[in-house]
């Protein structure tokens, strides 16, 4: 019997990042996803005759950002590369992309995985400019072109190839689409196309330190496909192997109804990009002011974030949701550095009210009608009042509504002032109470602790819930204890 071989996969991810820088790579112009085709367009980014590039420092500082953040090293002096290959969507019949002189190298990506912390290494970023777009559906006889995306600047990252399941290799992507969020240098949608994902994959056999030619998985554009195409492949290189089969090294596509891989083409060699110093543009020479300038933009990363929030006690799910949203995450920052509210205090609120507020009316925390200060104004308030949080939760509703208001007329308006008892109101109340029921204030006093919530009740329900149950409860403990 043929002995069981083990089997390891052997992953390596390259990932591709749409910048939302405010220009193109190399021309002044703006690209928006839901722009009519061919109107985001100028001469350069077609390479029109008589028109040069020029890289935008816009477009480097967000490269920058990235680099840092993943600790790579920074080349201070870097060129671009032209990549030629024909392709309707490139017009120009070439790409402006990095080859021998990548702008950052050896980095650091750190994911969760498992609940657990892990590293990776990254082993090269390179900028480079997008192509246009390709598209067959719309017409049966033609292929129509947009031009639109064609010289938007991207990042291409290139993970080392030390990653061992799909999973994992779904919670890398994960962290950069994260990472990148919380630079703020991409949408990083994967429907969009500004986070697109290409898959390595060869299977290493015995811990032998060999692995069978790599295959490359093309337009990954869901983690779901990621996974489920590499779970595919895995396996059809495991057929391969032990059908004592050879795998090819190509590139291949991924199928979702079939569940499988298929061949594109076999893997293109190096020169056949004729790949040569771009002699549009100079070797490119990055200050070393610059580059602290962009370290001081970057702000706390995912995994201190994560530990922060740990530190806190905000659940594993609530510290998934903030780091899934930099922007509630920034809020919340803002409350709590500028406005100085209690980090637990301003955690209540957003992972409360305010969230509950964005998901029913459907909108983004961008969109929320309260500002950070603003909503610092209503928690303060809460906490010099005493007002109690069923209150204050009241006053919000009626202030999201009416956020043109002030938070003055907007508690006037919610009766506030009157429907917060004072203590002596409160007092009476309980007073009555303690003078109606003697019996059980005696048990009270004998020993039966428990009455007190026989009395607390009471009180709550003449005082019909209008006051705050902290102080009624304080309150009804000093005149029982008599
Ligand atoms: P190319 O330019 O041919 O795409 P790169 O050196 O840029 O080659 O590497 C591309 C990707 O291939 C990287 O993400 C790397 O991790 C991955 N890779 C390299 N060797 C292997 C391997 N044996 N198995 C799986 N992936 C690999
Ligand atoms: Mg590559």
């Amino acid at each position: 019997m043929k002995q069981m071989k083990q089997i390891k996969p052997v992953i390596g991810l390259e990932v591709h990042i749409q910048l939302n820088a405010p220009v193109k790579i190399f021309s002044p112009e703006n690209y928006s996803f839901s722009a009519q085709p061919n109107t985001c367009i100028h001469p350069i980014s077609l390479a029109l005759p008589g028109t040069l590039p020029r890289l935008n420092e816009q477009v480097l500082r967000l490269a920058l950002r990235l680099a840092l953040a993943l600790r790579c090293r920074i080349n201070s002096v870097f060129w671009f590369s032209r990549k030629n290959y024909f392709y309707p969507d490139l017009p120009k019949g070439y790409q402006i992309t990095q080859f021998d002189m990548p702008y950052a190298v050896d980095g650091v990506l750190r994911y969760l995985f498992n609940g657990e912390w892990k590293s990776l290494k990254i082993l090269r970023i390179q900028i480079e400019e997008d192509t246009g777009k390709s598209i067959h559906e719309l017409d049966p006889f033609h292929t129509l072109l947009d031009f639109n995306r064609a010289g938007v600047a991207l990042l291409e990252l290139v993970t080392a190839p030390h990653i061992g399941s799909p999973e994992e290799a779904e919670a890398c992507l994960r962290a950069i689409r994260q990472l990148v969020r919380h630079l703020k240098i991409s949408e990083a949608s994967m429907e969009e196309g500004s986070l697109r994902c290409d898959a390595n994959v060869s299977l290493e056999v015995d811990d032998s330190g060999i692995t069978t030619e790599r295959v490359e998985i093309k337009n990954l554009n869901s983690f779901r496909f990621l996974r489920q195409a590499l779970h595919a492949e895995i396996e059809r290189q495991k057929q391969l192997i032990l059908e004592g089969k050879s795998v090819k090294r190509e590139t291949r596509g991924y199928d979702p109804a079939s569940r499988k891989t298929f061949s594109m083409r076999t893997k293109e060699h190096l020169h056949d990009y004729r790949y040569f110093p771009e002699p549009d543009l100079p070797p490119i020479y990055i200050p070393e002011s610059l580059i602290e300038d962009v370290r001081s933009e970057i702000g706390d990363l995912p995994e201190e974030i994560w530990k922060e929030l740990a530190k806190l006690g905000v659940s594993e799910k609530e510290r998934q949701f903030l780091l899934d949203e930099p922007d509630i995450y920034a809020y919340f920052k803002e409350l709590c550095d500028k406005h100085k509210i209690n980090k637990e205090e301003a955690l209540k609120w957003i992972l409360g009210p305010v969230t509950r507020y964005l998901n029913e009316k459907k909108i983004r925390i961008s969109e929320f009608p309260l500002s950070p200060s603003r909503l610092a104004e209503l928690i303060k308030y809460g906490e010099n009042s005493g007002v109690h949080m069923s209150l204050l939760k009241q006053v919000f509703r009626l202030w999201v509504d009416a956020p043109g208001r002030s938070l003055h007329e907007i508690l006037r308006e919610a009766g506030v002032s009157e429907k917060q008892m004072s203590q002596t109101e409160i007092k009476a109340t309980v007073e009555r109470l303690i003078k109606q029921y003697p019996e059980k204030v005696h048990q009270y006093r004998s020993g039966k602790k428990g009455i007190f919530g026989f009395f607390m009740g009471e009180a709550m329900r003449e005082l019909r819930g209008r006051a705050d149950p902290r102080i009624v409860s304080k309150i009804v403990r000093e005149l029982l204890e008599g």
